[in-house]
């Protein structure tokens, strides 16, 4: 397994094409803006060498029989399931920020067992390439983005009736080494710190979108891939000198950039589907449902710094003894478990699929991201609420600074005895930082739209719900024979 630093060296060897702020980025590992979601990534690496948590972040490899990063493992029991869960809450709670390297391993698993199907129903040899690459994956302990989300254009038509042909990302030459895809995915969580890509269709396929029913892998720096940065609230911090306080949370942080496959050439041993139609939805449903599973993790390890900071913000208000904090607090603490409860439940009813890769129970998992979608916003109103308004209206740290400005802060800002004003102030601005500022893409809003919006889990438990079966427990209750 690789180490951080030797992490941090290998993406330096990346000749990625980064855009930001409308200048292209000459050395992401060292730019500040990007710098804080590397550190979150760098986690999973620091973890893992960590014999405390050995249990945890690493894994045997099936592949291999190695001892590997559990980033990169291809789950081989509903424990394995269970694990990934608790790392990510582990990961979560260390970096209170979107750690990134979950879509890969979600991306891994769901084209692992996928690949089986497609081979076994069409006599195609996917399933073997994709074993190959990505032992190579787990060799090299490398990070993978996976990408899903095309920019679909007019919603109401599907990728072959768009009026451009590229809204969703397609194959537009077949050559006897390979494709050439042309498209562009959104969205694309911690790519600028990934080493690698895996590409996969965004939705169920009819015929005629054939030529869209694609996936694969290629390296970031690849030929062809441009990257640009989706801004953050708040980024700009991060480019003030001397940047601390303000930040909130200085270190750590998540990232997501526009990816755009300008006629990219994939070789044969890197494709994983093209032209399977009838499988895209099962990709995108396996993929989807790890992903949902990883909301039930990740979401809560950030909610337990939140409720932490709200809890700590109470303290050194001097509220903390109030009946309706310490209400409030519970009510933070249940709305998060609630959450870690059906991530862990859905991993505990995980099966077997006929690859022998180990799938999520599909219903659980997204009720457990549809209940992603609401209680971080609530779990938010809660610590806006504790904090009180000063958590956006505190004068800047550079005012704290400045001695003709920072006597008139320290004095009355100053809540209890327990703590220094400069205390209070930090706590503040990581509670901004995690409910409005940078990390808020990956606690608010990515709660409602990371791994699919709302609507998306809607559609799978309608279909999951199996209410006709409820119906029969009904009648047979009631005694209604037909
Ligand atoms: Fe992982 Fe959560 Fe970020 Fe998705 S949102 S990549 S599950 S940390
Ligand atoms: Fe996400």
């Amino acid at each position: 397994m690789m180490t951080r630093s030797e992490y941090i060296e290998s993406l330096r060897k990346l000749n990625l094409n980064v855009y930001m702020f409308g200048e292209k980025v000459a050395s992401p590992v060292d730019n500040p803006v990007i710098r804080p979601s590397l550190n979150s990534i760098a986690m999973s690496y620091e973890l893992a060498a960590d014999p405390e948590y050995s249990e945890l972040m690493t894994a045997t490899s099936n592949l291999t029989g190695e001892k590997i990063n559990r980033f990169t493992h291809i789950h081989q029991s509903a424990d394995d399931l269970i694990k990934k869960v608790k790392m990510q809450r582990l990961m979560g709670q260390r970096t209170a920020s979107c750690f990134q390297r979950c879509v890969g391993l979600d991306a891994a698993n769901a084209i692992y067992s996928t690949t089986f199907e497609i081979d076994r129903a069409k006599g195609t040899n996917y399933f073997e390439r994709f074993k190959k690459f990505w032992t190579r994956i787990q060799r090299e302990d490398l990070v993978v983005d996976g990408a899903m989300t095309d920019p679909k254009g007019d919603r109401s038509l599907p990728p072959s009736k768009q009026s451009d042909p590229d809204l969703f990302l397609h194959v537009v030459e077949r050559r006897p080494d390979g494709i050439v895809v042309r498209g562009a995915k959104f969205h694309q969580t911690g790519i600028i710190n990934s080493h690698e890509v895996i590409v996969m269709p965004t939705m169920s396929m009819k015929e005629a979108d054939r030529d869209y029913a694609v996936a694969f892998a290629v390296p970031t720096d690849t030929k062809g891939i441009t990257l640009i940065y989706g801004r953050q609230s708040c980024d700009t911090r991060k480019l003030e000198e001397g940047a601390d306080i303000d930040l909130g949370n200085k270190n750590f942080g998540g990232h997501e950039a526009m990816t755009i496959f300008d006629d990219v050439f994939v070789p044969n041993e890197r494709i994983f589907m093209d032209g399977e139609y009838e499988f895209s939805g099962m990709m995108v449903e396996r993929f989807a449902g790890y992903h949902r599973q990883s909301y039930g993790g990740c979401k809560v390890g950030v909610g337990d710094v939140l409720i932490g900071a709200a809890a700590l913000a109470a303290d050194y208000n001097g509220a903390a003894k109030a009946s309706h904090i310490k209400d409030k607090l519970i009510e933070m603490v249940h709305l998060n478990e609630t959450l870690y409860s059906s991530g862990i439940a859905c991993s505990c009813e995980g099966k077997k699929t006929a690859s022998g890769n180990y799938l999520i129970d599909l219903l659980l998992a997204n009720v457990c991201k549809q209940n992603v979608t609401r209680f971080p916003y609530e779990i938010t109103r809660l610590a806006e609420d504790i904090a009180g308004g000063m958590m956006v209206t505190l004068p800047s740290e550079r005012d704290y600074k400045n001695p003709v400005t920072r006597k008139y802060i320290e004095k009355y800002y100053r809540g209890s005895d327990i703590c220094s004003t400069e205390d209070r102030m930090r706590v503040m601005r990581l509670i901004e930082n995690m409910t409005l500022g940078a990390a808020a893409v990956g606690y608010r809003t990515e709660s409602m739209h990371g791994a699919g919006s709302p609507q998306a889990q809607r559609v799978m438990i309608a279909r999951q719900g199996n209410i006709e079966a409820k119906k029969e427990l009904a009648k047979k209750i009631a005694g209604i024979e037909k």
